[in-house]
């Protein structure tokens, strides 16, 4: 089977159309027909090369949701006509410790959708039964597809970090990740203070569920929840002064992060010692959880904030959210 495809040739390269053969089928093997796929900031490491992992051409592209159009003789789960979401991951090994302990999203030898493998800025896409994902019936596919990477992303912490809806939260950066915890945390019950340093961003995010907006760069602000939440969750990747976070945690709390941060994080023992504070991080997470998530999300009403493009603008929908201006999360639509 012929794919069409847009790729990028090199580190920094416009995305071009592609065009490239899919053999035959493995047995436990699905291809899906894409209907939507949001563009994820991993998108854009990707494409650049960030985490000198990247093969080229690339094709990006790992929020996707459509349907099955094809299916190996060894698949179960889903068939032929299922709707379904592909993220991050399009296979785990099905037999490691990891993997028969339902945590296949810390497979060691899972493999991630764009890496050394073509993703869902195409017409098709492949994977690993296990890894597509059925949608709940009553879903709006328009909107999903963000979260089956930036949506599991930070649901995961929420359940790892056991957070009650009597929890006050805070969440560090309200952009693709940020927004969609936000709005998780609000339905799970909590009071969410919303850490931001963008003035333009603080109406939406008070209508997106923050009870709160902080200016994080802002030490008075700061100080006023010194001591009282129960939980952070960090979506930025850049260096913060994570010790100023650290001092607004109550004690037993918890600082978790999914930003994937390059730098080191200075955080000086002395500010978890004395209050049996904890600082954790996380991948994605597992299908089961994935699943549970989309039927919370249909439940609730929770959807991303999307910006929809057709596949033929994917530059401008790149170059947008590569300048920021991303309110909250880009959604390219066949
Ligand atoms: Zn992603
Ligand atoms: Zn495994």
């Amino acid at each position: 089977m012929k794919v069409q495809a847009y790729a990028a040739v090199e580190a920094k390269s416009k995305l071009t159309p592609y065009t490239y053969e899919l053999g035959a089928i493995g047995p436990e093997q699905v291809d899906i027909k894409v209907a939507y796929c949001g563009i994820c900031h991993s998108d854009l490491s990707m494409i650049n090369n960030e985490w000198g992992m990247t093969q080229y051409p690339l094709v990006p592209g790992h929020e996707i949701v459509g349907e099955v159009v094809a299916a190996g003789d060894a698949v179960k789960n889903v068939k032929i006509g299922d709707k379904v979401g592909l993220g991050w991951l399009s296979a785990s090994c099905m037999s490691c410790q990891e993997c028969m302990d339902g945590s296949h999203h810390l497979c060691a030898n899972n493999e991630a959708t764009i890496v050394g493998r073509h993703g869902g800025f195409a017409d098709y896409v492949r994977g690993h039964w296990s890894w597509a994902i059925p949608l709940p019936e009553a879903i709006d596919m328009s909107k999903a597809g963000p979260l089956l990477c930036g949506g599991i992303t930070v649901f995961n912490p929420i359940i790892l970090a056991n957070v009650k809806p009597t929890d006050t939260v805070g969440v560090i950066g309200i952009g693709g990740l940020g927004h969609m915890a936000l709005k998780f945390l609000k339905h799970w019950g909590c009071e969410v203070i919303a850490f931001s340093s963008n003035p333009t961003k603080k109406a939406q995010i008070l209508e997106m569920g923050a009870n709160q907006v902080i200016n994080s760069k802002s030490p008075e602000e700061l100080e006023q929840i010194a001591g009282k939440l129960n939980f952070i969750l960090n979506t930025t990747n850049v260096s913060l002064d994570w010790n100023s976070y650290l001092s607004t945690l109550a004690p037993k709390g918890k600082f978790h992060t999914v930003g994937a941060v390059l730098e080191p994080m200075a955080i000086p023992a002395f500010s978890l010692i004395g209050g049996e504070k904890s600082v954790g991080g996380s991948p994605v997470g597992s299908p089961t959880l994935t699943k549970t998530m989309l039927d919370f999300c249909v439940r609730h009403e929770i959807y991303p904030t999307v910006e929809e493009f057709p596949f033929e603008k994917v530059n401008e929908a790149i170059e947008h959210l590569e300048k920021g201006k991303a309110r909250f999360r880009v959604v390219l639509k066949k």
